[in-house]
């Protein structure tokens, strides 16, 4: 039979509670939700505390924090600060994209579409990849339409990684991968990215590789980075994968943030990985739609009706409406992309630019909405603690780059993300406001 008695801190806790409150000192009101239980132990192994726990999300003292994002958004929201931290944009969707929309929940497509999300998506998805990158793929069978690029990649590591296996990871990574393969029970490899330029190198990539890896997650154009992953690493990492009957999870949001006059390459068309493929993308970075949630994943069918497996208990399904305004974005002409891709790279020179006359060093950003930047010549040391402050004076908002990494990992304690998606103006307001540190 399994403990399920409170560990010996909230036993303690509890006593207290008691014995106050027979002296009515205290109504369980003023405790807010009452003595600790085994539920809400922070020292017990529930689901919720393995996730946060994986997540980095709890503190020495046992609190459990929400997301950096929420967190510095609130921050930002609490002080008047610009918002260069949680990664969404100011620019609205274009009008096709949101007309669309607006004349679905008028025409009453309002109730349940279909588990793999309607066809007219799942065939402009097919007709992108094909469109972009010569990909062929089956809208009947190897397209699942979730709710955003977040339950996609959640599905699909839920799906193939357990207690035992192991999932490989870039560090720094996305937030949400830890936090899932925690929920699972899995235990999370990463690869390092070494600064300035984020990759990884050969002997890592070997490293990273057991008997127990079950699922190898890409990313690329990289969040938190802005790096994009060498192709020579790319195909070390499929030829592994391949050795070790291991699904890769390609996160390719985004796709359509590749700068320099370079052109993303989807992992699935490395010779070798389709087969073993899962590609994750989403509307929200190449629509502007952050709050719609209208995200995808292909592959091959196998793959894709384990991903429903899971899928379909996690949301069902989602955003009936936006799926056609979406399927209408996806078809649009490629000055749409490539009008995108250049305001961004525009912004991206901007915000590098104004980072590096600030007195930040700077590592270069080959794709994504993401610089990263070292303050220390300023005088910012650990970056937790200067993301919190700079929030206050001079009023900016930047993610610390730590909060991608795992205590003790190799990502660095006094770099800051900031992102460039904003207007000009925007940027350049938080420049100026940057610039007054170097006095
Ligand atoms: N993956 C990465 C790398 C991201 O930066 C984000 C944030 N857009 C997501 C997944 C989540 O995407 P969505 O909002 O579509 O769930
Ligand atoms: N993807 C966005 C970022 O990296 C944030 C998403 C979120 O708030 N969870 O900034």
């Amino acid at each position: 039979m399994e403990d399920r008695s409170p560990c010996a801190e909230c036993e303690h806790t509890r006593k207290i509670f008691t014995f106050l409150r027979g002296f009515r000192l205290f109504s369980p009101r003023e405790w807010g939700t009452g003595p600790p239980s085994t539920l809400t132990c922070v020292n017990s192994d529930a689901p919720w505390m393995r996730t946060a726990r994986s997540a980095g999300l709890v503190s020495a003292d046992g609190t459990v924090r929400t997301t950096i994002f929420a967190e510095m958004s609130a921050l930002a929201a609490q002080h008047g600060a610009i918002n260069l931290g949680q990664g969404y944009p100011d620019d609205d969707a274009p009008a096709v994209v949101l007309e669309t929309a607006v004349e679905a929940i008028r025409a009453g497509i309002n109730q349940y579409p279909p588990g793999r999300g309607f066809a007219d998506l799942r065939h402009a998805i097919a007709e992108h990849q094909q469109r972009f990158y010569g990909l062929k793929l089956d809208p009947e069978t190897e397209v699942l339409v979730t709710a955003g690029a977040t339950e996609a990649m959640a599905a699909s590591l839920l799906a193939f990684a357990g207690p035992g296996d192991e999932v490989i990871t870039l560090e720094p990574f996305y937030d949400a991968y830890a936090a899932v393969i925690g929920l699972g029970g899995a235990r999370h490899v990463t690869i390092p990215l070494g600064e300035p330029q984020f990759q990884p190198t050969s002997a890592a990539i070997d490293a990273a590789f057991s008997d127990r890896t079950r699922v190898v997650v890409l990313n690329s154009p990289h969040n938190p980075t802005g790096s994009i992953l060498a192709p020579e690493h790319v195909e070390r990492i499929v030829a592994l994968a391949a050795q070790h009957d291991a699904v890769i999870v390609s996160d390719e949001v985004y796709e359509h943030l590749v700068f320099n006059g370079r052109r993303h390459t989807p992992v699935a068309a490395t010779p070798g990985a389709a087969e073993r493929t899962l590609t994750v993308s989403s509307a929200a970075k190449t629509f502007s739609v952050t709050g719609w949630k209208i995200g995808w994943v292909t592959g091959p069918a196998a793959l894709i009706d384990a991903v429903i497996g899971v899928k379909q208990w996690l949301t069902y399904v989602n955003g009936a409406p936006f799926q056609g305004a979406v399927a209408a974005g996806l078809r649009l002409p490629d000055a749409f992309f490539d009008e995108l891709r250049d305001t961004m790279q525009r912004r991206r020179d901007l915000l590098a630019a104004g980072l590096v006359d600030a007195g930040f060093v700077i590592a270069p950003t080959a794709g994504s909405y993401f610089i990263v930047a070292d303050g220390s010549d300023v005088g910012l040391g650990d970056a937790a603690a200067s993301a919190r402050s700079l929030a206050v004076d001079p009023g900016v908002v930047a993610i610390p780059l730590s909060a991608f990494g795992r205590a003790g990992g190799t990502v660095s304690d006094t770099a800051l993300r900031f992102a460039f998606c904003k207007p000009d103006d925007v940027i350049a307001q938080a420049v100026t406001r940057l610039q007054s540190l170097r006095r």
